[in-house]
């Protein structure tokens, strides 16, 4: 054991740190920085899923890897981007955590996130090993009192393991909208119309390009960022979000 790691261990017994989302159970084990029963509490996606827009399909036998099966909205209406790739349900731990991170300033939560979606997405960002990694971008004045873009941190944290490049500044924002939560689909939609706009399209032309954002929900966010982007004549886009709610 190196001196740090001593020191490390013998500061554990004194001050033993807490779980990040049951704060009563100190046992915290590493990975993570939370209790065992958070951990197992952890909703992944389930496997059958639209491979386009990730919406559970309505039946039982599992997908072979490699199958693509589109839900009967993506047939009709295909949205502006190839895939989406989502990790975990928003959902108990995984909720609080997201909301620590983007309300409660603990930046250090990020990488606990990123951890506990990384087995599914760092396979798939490292299929594009030279994409551009656009995480979608914050109004300048929510910037400025966050101090930061907590799908920034996230899109960094998981972008470390898998080799692609993180682009910040690629995309704007160029009016702040309302909060998307409380709002139905086709309001969502209308929320986010003409918020963005394409700031260095030499990111973009001929790139492979991953549209990164904390959750999909109905994707209204990811799909405006789409369109934006492909007017730019990317190669193909992508979409990775670390939850589905
Ligand atoms: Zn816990
Ligand atoms: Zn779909």
């Amino acid at each position: 054991m190196t001196f740090i790691k001593g020191i490390v261990r013998f500061a554990g017994l004194i001050w033993p740190e807490k779980c990040l989302t049951c704060p009563e159970s100190s046992v915290v084990r590493f990975p993570g920085r939370m209790c065992p029963d958070c951990v197992k509490s952890v909703k992944k996606i389930q496997v059958n899923t639209c491979s386009v827009c990730g919406v559970g399909l309505e039946f039982e036998y599992e997908i072979e890897t490699g199958d693509k099966y589109r839900c009967g909205d993506c047939r009709l209406n295909p949205p502006p981007f190839e895939e989406a790739m989502f990790a975990l349900r928003y959902d108990g731990s995984v909720r609080s955590l997201v909301h620590s991170l983007k309300y409660n300033s603990e930046r250090s939560v990020a990488p606990v996130l990123a951890q506990l979606g990384e087995d599914r997405l760092v396979p798939f960002i490292s299929r594009w090993p030279e994409a551009v990694v656009i995480p979608v971008p914050l109004a300048r004045s929510k910037l400025f009192s966050r101090g930061y873009n907590p799908s920034y941190l996230l899109a960094r944290s998981l972008c470390e393991k898998s080799g692609a490049k993180v682009t910040e500044g690629a995309l704007r924002r160029t009016r702040p909208t309302k909060p998307q939560f409380n709002l139905n689909r086709k309001e969502r939609l209308k929320n986010v119309r003409g918020a963005f706009a394409v700031h260095n399209p030499s990111a973009i032309k001929g790139k492979t390009v991953i549209v990164f954002d904390d959750i999909y929900t109905t994707g209204a966010t990811v799909i405006e960022c789409c369109k934006v982007i492909n007017r730019e004549k990317p190669e193909k886009v992508f979409v990775v979000t670390l939850c589905r709610a």
